[in-house]
């Protein structure tokens, strides 16, 4: 069993010295820790205080599918200076990763994702197929999605709030190639809307493809090594064991601190304590939220 999570806000002020002195490095996710829906309370303060205490500070999010404009306009909203800059998704990290493997640019990628993935992949000049944007309504139209299509070299999955059987077919078949790519973006299952409040979240399908595919994606979001390597590797930071990963989910954000190495801190905007508790996954930290720090920094 791991060790019981401590209570940063609930412990004595050495103790409190002595969790600062442990990082060097702050990565924090973003729904739900910095913003849900509007930014949460006094995040914009609790990151300009890790600054004066000397700390670097980085944002990772499993969400591949808002824009740039969006992205800049909710650190805005936080008052979170830079913070655009300082961020990275699954589709960079999937970007990245194509990058480093010198992926063929002649060779298609099929894209089971938000446009917002394909955008930042044709940015990288990569060129993508995608849909059909609606399935299919006869039987017979299947014959379309058993099709081979030479042309594809790599399958990406990531964020399709409109996936549909065609779509998936047609990634399971292209995946029979053993020398295709298969990439995963976000894994989530449930998104959350509150405390003890959530729906099927797209990881769903990536699941389904890699069961009927009978193929193991390469993880580029969180919980990922890779993804957090990327993450690091995109703001020159070499030391693992010296970052604070703050999240709210515990497989996604919890779970990408325990395979990289950081050290974890969960606020309960998503997880009760006592589910927090339950999982047989911890982090080492958690508090209320990001404003309930504060008044300790
Ligand atoms: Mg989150």
């Amino acid at each position: 069993m791991e060790s019981t999570p401590v209570d940063v806000t609930n412990i004595s002020p050495e103790e409190f010295q002595n969790f600062l002195n442990s990082f060097d490095h702050v990565f924090s996710d973003c729904d739900g820790v910095v913003w849900r829906f509007r930014a949460l309370p006094r995040v914009g303060e609790f990151f300009d205080l890790m600054k004066r205490h000397g700390k670097t500070v980085h944002f990772a999010s499993n969400n591949s599918m808002r824009s740039q404009e969006n992205y800049e306009a909710k650190f805005k909203d936080a008052k979170i200076e830079n913070g655009f800059q300082h961020l990275i998704t699954p589709s960079v990290a999937i970007a990245e990763y194509l990058k480093t493997a010198n992926y063929n640019k002649k060779k298609k990628i099929y894209a089971v994702s938000c446009e917002q993935t394909i955008k930042v992949l044709e940015s990288y000049g990569y060129s993508c197929k995608k849909g059909p944007d609606v399935g299919y309504e006869n039987f017979e139209d299947h014959i379309e999605y058993l099709q081979d299509d030479p042309e594809i070299g790599a399958v990406v999955v990531d964020n399709d709030l409109n996936a549909n059987l065609a779509k998936i077919q047609r990634a399971v078949t292209y995946l029979k190639k053993p020398d295709v790519l298969f990439l995963g973006g976000a894994t989530d299952r449930y998104v959350y809307h509150k405390q003890g409040c959530s729906a099927l979240d797209c990881g769903i399908f990536t699941e389904i493809i890699a069961a009927e595919s009978h193929r193991d994606p390469i993880i580029l979001g969180k919980p990922g090594k890779l993804y957090a390597e990327s993450a690091m590797r995109k703001e020159g930071v070499t030391d693992a064991s010296r970052v604070l990963f703050i999240g709210d989910l515990i497989d996604q954000d919890v779970g990408l601190g325990k395979a990289a190495g950081f050290k974890t801190l969960m606020v309960l905007s998503s997880i009760s304590k006592e589910e927090m508790l339950a999982h047989k996954i911890r982090p080492d930290y958690y508090a209320d939220s990001l404003a309930s720090i504060v008044p300790f920094l």
